[in-house]
């Protein structure tokens, strides 16, 4: 049985939250003069709203998703850390993930003081589900798997993921960053069957906005309510809460996009079929190409004399002569399907 009680770190279970002047008063007032803010209207200058509602309310329309069981952050990369301080005791616990995956794990674990054991992908990027379950021990607190995983771009089965929530009692956080760009279900369909289950997402790929820096967690009532506690108050502010506001009322501009890209997607990889230094293109779930080549460091370096700068993941494990390339517009990619024929004649 899944207790969330046991994941909880004592200091986090006796602090009190930070009570902001929008937590103490949240009716609808004339005169507001208890936040010490400015009062001349500028559109910014009052805190935002702590719980982000209206935004919360348009994110819970499209997700077919209760708001109680969102939380949003200063890009996912701050929902990750608030999941660390929440449930790993630093010196003590520990998480496991799956490398090779995103990068800011094994920072986020490193910056929290938690042991991060890796539990290796096979030669194909497939996730060995019986080798990651065996690494659990009672101090494991956090299982972290990326599904489409950066930099590979494939997916975990579903049936693994249920495997692991089965199988583990820990707290299973599933990063779909790239989602909207797979075929493949969010997970958070299984978030009414797993307490332990967290699914991350993010407006900063499919939806087009890295420069807001907004992210979403989704779990259950309790453990939301967990990271609300110990969330900076005011995280996520009043221009990232409007302009995604306006992005997800906007959803035809998302569509449109997004087929778009899918396309070039397609489009590229016909392309890069046909390049002679270009060993093996990955399965990917996402919107970038995995691909193997003769020699990474030095198609790298071609390319960007040609101006265009890719990915370079050989120094990554299973990645040796590995180069990861996001889909671009039209356009780049042209440029980038011209410069590689140019460099193998
Ligand atoms: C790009 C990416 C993110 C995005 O992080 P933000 O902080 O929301 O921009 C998260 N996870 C993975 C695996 C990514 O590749």
């Amino acid at each position: 049985m899944f207790k969330l009680e046991n994941f909880i770190r004592e200091n986090v279970k006796l602090m009190k939250a930070y009570s902001s002047a929008r937590d103490d008063f949240t009716d609808v007032a004339e005169v507001y003069l208890d936040a010490n803010e400015n009062p001349f209207d500028s559109g910014i200058n009052r805190y935002p709203d702590p719980y982000q509602k209206k935004l919360k309310e348009r994110i819970s329309e499209i997700k077919s998703i209760s708001t109680k069981n969102i939380m949003l952050g200063n890009g996912s990369d701050e929902v990750l850390d608030l999941i660390f301080r929440a449930f790993c005791e630093p010196k003590r616990d520990n998480a496991i993930f799956t490398p090779p995956t995103y990068g800011m794990y094994k920072v986020l674990a490193e910056l929290n003081n938690v042991n991060l054991k890796p539990s290796y992908l096979d030669v194909n990027f497939d996730f060995r589900v019986d080798e990651l379950l065996n690494q659990i021990d009672p101090n494991t607190k956090l299982i972290l798997l990326c599904s489409p995983n950066n930099p590979s771009g494939n997916s975990i089965k579903e049936a693994e993921v249920k495997k692991i929530l089965d199988r583990s009692n820990c707290l299973v956080v599933i990063d779909e960053a790239y989602i909207d760009f797979s075929n493949m279900n969010s997970y958070i369909d299984l978030l009414s069957i797993y307490p332990n289950l967290i699914v991350c997402q993010t407006l900063s790929k499919a939806w087009g906005m890295a420069g807001i820096r907004l992210g979403i967690c989704y779990a259950s009532d309790a453990i939301i309510s967990v990271l609300n506690k110990i969330k900076p108050p005011y995280n996520v502010n009043v221009l990232t809460q409007q302009k995604a506001i306006e992005s997800i009322e906007n959803i035809e501009n998302f569509n449109s996009n997004l087929e778009e890209i899918l396309k070039q997607k397609k489009k590229l990889k016909a392309a890069l079929r046909e390049i002679g230094f270009v060993k093996l293109i990955y399965p990917s779930d996402a919107n970038f190409w995995l691909i193997k080549v003769d020699d990474a460091n030095m198609r790298y370096k071609q390319l960007l004399k040609e101006g265009i700068v890719v990915r370079n993941r050989t120094n990554e494990i299973l990645c040796e002569n590995c180069l990861r390339i996001t889909i671009g517009t039209a356009k780049e990619n042209d440029k980038l399907i011209k410069a590689l024929k140019e460099l193998q004649s």
